[in-house]
């Protein structure tokens, strides 16, 4: 088990400036442009794939780093570019989690490089659980995928939403019921090959903040998948589903909300992309404040000034080192006995809404319009305290960790 450091190791720091040189250099200046047009920003996510950021490799790299720390630091590199340039480079990488955790060596093998496409050819993938009715209540999912036996195959039905790269992806993981008296035990996940009949884009939404990344419904109208495209496999998926049939009729453990405990793990690495957009809004109020004379002296010689910078960035800095405990403690294998992994969404994504809020207020009259970034950070750190469950379920997953009662 590695130790928990504060510190980069040498080789970490070498691509946390390689990934610093890229947001400065080929992210940042590109944000308002793609956030103004409100589209996948294809020629960036290129970019980012000829220097070899946007690739399985990569990701894998950081995910498999024993440290934990090199998924913290990327994410925060990325997202200190932009947000939703970044979510449009990393959205493929979530989804490829997705079957690095439950797939088998041949569908790793086989639908993780159709995710990404090539460096001529890029393309994305979207991981699709959320529904019309069941965004917090992942439990209440109706999208239902049966087994055609004598074909071997699964077919899906059902209305997803709020994918990102929803209906533009070339490869779908999408969530879906197969035993419905499980509750959340009773779903499975599935690969929806590129071109595959009667998947569509629904509604593409316009969003308040990450504009460049896409989201949008995706409609599964009598979907075929062959029986390979089960992630982990039948006999898995059947052992599973035995296994939670006889503790529902032993009446053991309560069938919990998938959205409160599975995505535990990954909720740092959504904590570290708010850290990015927070320490970006922290540094240019910063600049801003030395620089900007009222009065006939900077307006950082003021304390209602200094000391909001002063508590931005204690702020952002116990941001960091929450992420970076629960990174480490994922990847070591320890348990969030105190529901860490949700402590730092929660306090990390509170802050970037928090910090870019007073960013803009540093920034007065300048802040509030679209010269300055502040205003577009300020709109993308919004959809933190949102995704990837929303800061009231994250108070619910650590009350009910600490308390060990059904809080409602
Ligand atoms: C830009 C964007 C991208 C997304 N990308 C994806 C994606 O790629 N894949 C995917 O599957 N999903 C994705 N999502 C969906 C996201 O995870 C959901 O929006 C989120 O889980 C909240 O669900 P909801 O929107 O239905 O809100 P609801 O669950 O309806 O919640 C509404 C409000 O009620 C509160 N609330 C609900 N239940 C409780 C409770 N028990 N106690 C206290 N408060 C409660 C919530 O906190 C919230 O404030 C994305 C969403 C957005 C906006």
């Amino acid at each position: 088990m590695a130790e928990f450091t504060m510190e980069l190791n040498d080789e970490q720091k070498e691509v946390r400036d390689w990934l610093h040189g890229f947001a400065a250099d080929v992210i940042r200046p590109a944000a308002a442009e793609w956030d103004e047009r409100e589209e996948t920003p294809w020629p960036v996510i290129q970019e980012a794939a000829k220097v070899g950021i946007y690739s399985l490799d990569f990701y894998a790299q950081q995910y498999f780093d024993p440290t934990g720390l090199g998924i913290p630091m990327a994410m925060e590199e990325l997202f200190w570019g932009d947000a939703g340039i970044a979510l449009s480079i990393v959205g493929t990488g979530l989804a490829a989690v997705g079957v690095l955790a439950n797939g088998t060596e041949e569908q790793i093998g086989t639908w993780i490089p159709q995710m990404y496409g090539d460096v001529n050819d890029v393309k994305v993938a979207a991981f699709c659980s959320s529904e019309p009715d069941a965004g917090s209540d992942v439990a209440s999912m109706r999208t239902r995928a049966v087994y055609d036996e004598a074909k071997d195959e699964w077919v899906i039905n059902g209305t997803k939403t709020w994918a990102t790269n929803g209906g533009i992806a070339n490869v779908h993981v999408v969530v879906a019921v197969v035993d419905p008296e499980l509750g959340s035990k009773g779903h499975a996940s599935f690969i929806v090959p590129p071109n595959t009949p009667g998947l569509s884009q629904g509604q593409k939404f316009k969003k308040h903040g990450i504009r460049a990344s896409h989201t949008a419904e995706v409609i599964l109208d009598n979907v075929r998948v062959p029986g390979s495209c089960l992630l982990g496999g039948k006999e898995k998926l059947d052992e599973r589903l035995a296994r939670a049939r006889e503790r529902a009729k032993s009446g053991g453990e309560r069938v919990k909300n998938a959205a409160m405990a599975t995505f535990e793990a990954s909720r740092p690495a959504v904590g570290a992309m708010a850290v990015g957009t927070a320490r970006a809004a922290y540094e240019v109020a910063l600049d801003y404040a030395k620089t900007r004379e009222q009065f006939g002296r900077p307006i950082i010689d003021n304390q209602g000034v200094a000391f909001q910078l002063a508590d931005m960035r204690t702020q952002i800095d116990a941001a960091r080192l929450l992420v970076w405990r629960a990174s480490w403690m994922a990847i070591n294998g320890k348990p969030f006995t105190a529901a860490e992994g949700s402590m730092s969404k929660l306090f990390a994504s509170e802050t970037a809404k928090k910090v870019t809020a007073q960013a803009i207020q540093i920034l007065g009259g300048n802040g509030y319009t679209r010269e300055y970034p502040v205003e577009r950070m300020h709109r993308d750190a919004a959809i933190y305290t949102i995704f990837e469950g929303t800061s009231e379920i994250q108070r619910l997953v650590i009350a009910r960790t600490l308390s060990g009662m059904q809080i409602r």
